[in-house]
């Protein structure tokens, strides 16, 4: 894995790296997915995941990305 040690500024923002923004195909103004793992903070590229669990195999419903089990929850509940 590849590492690059940043500072974060006085406002909690860091900049990240363009080496790892090329990489991912991640461009300025994009979103990004931030996720808290064990002692981690996991960043990526957003788009490709289910709005409401990050899970893949989406389908796109009035522009809100949604996995097959969440629109399967949504319509289960949606009938009791
Ligand atoms: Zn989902």
């Amino acid at each position: 894995m590849k590492q690059i040690i940043r500072q974060i500024d006085e406002t909690g923002r860091i900049v990240l790296p363009k080496p790892f923004r090329e990489i991912l195909g991640v461009n300025l103004k994009d979103n990004v997915v931030m996720s808290l793992g064990e002692n981690e903070i996991i960043l990526r590229k957003a788009g490709t995941e289910c709005s409401l669990c990050g899970g893949e195999g989406i389908v796109e419903y009035r522009g809100i990305l949604l996995c097959k089990n969440c629109v399967d929850d949504i319509a289960t509940r949606a009938k009791d």
